[in-house]
């Protein structure tokens, strides 16, 4: 019979410049891992074609946004490209006490406010592109920004990219599944990590008696 011990869930951050190819990994590992669940954020940018409201994100005005933020709703909030983005706080902290891991797709500035609030909880990853040109091609690719837009994420993912260093984990995405066989994997070893394991110290314990 399987030994299962319980852990307190974690926190799995993927921070990368738009276009790295950080949502295909999301939705693979989310497909993949029944234990880990998406956060949802709220922002404040017009919703894409193709998105769905409640799903890629909840869509809500700035009145909202900042009515949230005032009344401590967010986890983290943070400015991106002129629009609001953040993080619903309840449903991660139910998500936790019931030992499921989170996953979010948030940047460099969300990041730094979970280290502040959750750092025992966190697992920072960061993806980067293969190179500059790919980037500019997938982003090109996608199509569903104007030129105009293309050309100021390149600007930004330039300032993203300098944040690698506050993350834990730095991954190459010149291969998506290499890639995705690289974060199950420390998703696997950081779920193994004593000090998430809370039932340990009884299975110990129990271990013990019998010795
Ligand atoms: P997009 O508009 O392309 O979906 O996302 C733009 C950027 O906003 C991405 O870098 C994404 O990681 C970041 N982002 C999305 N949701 C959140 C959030 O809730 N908080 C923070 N801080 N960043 C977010």
């Amino acid at each position: 019979m399987p030994v299962e011990i319980y852990r307190r869930g974690l926190l799995l951050v993927l921070s990368s410049p738009s276009g790295a190819g950080k949502s295909t990994l999301a939705r693979r590992l989310l497909g993949a891992d029944p234990d880990i669940t998406m956060s949802v954020s709220v922002t404040t940018r017009a919703i894409r074609p193709g998105e769905i409201d409640g799903k890629d994100y909840y869509f809500i005005d700035q009145a909202r946004f900042d009515k949230m933020r005032k009344q401590g709703e967010l986890l983290e909030s943070a400015t991106v490209f002129g629009n609001g983005y953040g993080t619903p706080r309840k449903p991660v902290d139910d998500w936790l006490a019931a030992g499921k891991d989170v996953l979010f797709d948030i940047d460099w500035q969300g990041t730094q406010q979970i280290v502040d609030k959750l750092p025992n909880d966190l697992v920072r990853v960061f993806i980067l592109p293969p190179s500059a040109e790919e980037l500019r091609e997938r982003l090109i690719r996608r199509a569903q920004d104007p030129m105009k837009v293309v050309a100021g994420r390149m600007a930004e993912a330039s300032r993203e990219i300098s944040h690698y260093a506050e993350y834990d984990y730095v991954l190459i995405n010149d291969d998506l599944e290499r890639c995705l066989d690289e974060l199950c994997t420390i998703l696997t070893a950081e779920r193994l990590k004593r000090h998430r394991r809370a039932g340990l110290s009884d299975f110990v314990n129990r271990l013990q008696d019998k010795l």
